[in-house]
């Protein structure tokens, strides 16, 4: 085969043992002095940019009364009906929430306006 690429460079990822191949023995060196893992193991948890960061939901606090893109939002989610089997997902992953009394009476309060 005349396009096959030789990966003469190989090494395991000390991690997941996946076989990280290198297109030069000098790019295979450094990553062997330097404990390199593989592109998946190299950022994972506490080693991902992103470990530990947070950033608050852009919706949080607002309402439709007071953001125009949330009501522009839940004006496109009205009268939308629900399919059975969306309806059992959704009640599946409901399940063990702990629901406050406060949330309770809110709950309660739209049921009877509608
Ligand atoms: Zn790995």
């Amino acid at each position: 085969m005349k396009n096959k690429i030789m990966n003469k460079f190989t090494k395991e990822c000390p991690d997941c043992s996946k076989e990280m191949s290198y297109t030069s023995n000098g790019g295979l060196q450094s990553s062997i002095k330097n404990n390199r893992r593989c592109r998946s193991c190299s950022r994972l948890g506490e080693r991902n940019p992103a470990f530990g960061v947070s950033y608050p939901a852009w919706n949080k606090g607002l309402t439709k009364e007071t953001d125009k893109r949330v009501a522009k939002c839940a004006e496109s989610h009205k009268g939308k009906i629900f399919s059975d089997r969306h309806k059992k997902n959704i009640s599946i992953a409901k399940v063990g929430t702990i629901v406050s009394e406060e949330t309770k009476q809110k709950m309660s309060e739209v049921k009877k306006v509608k």
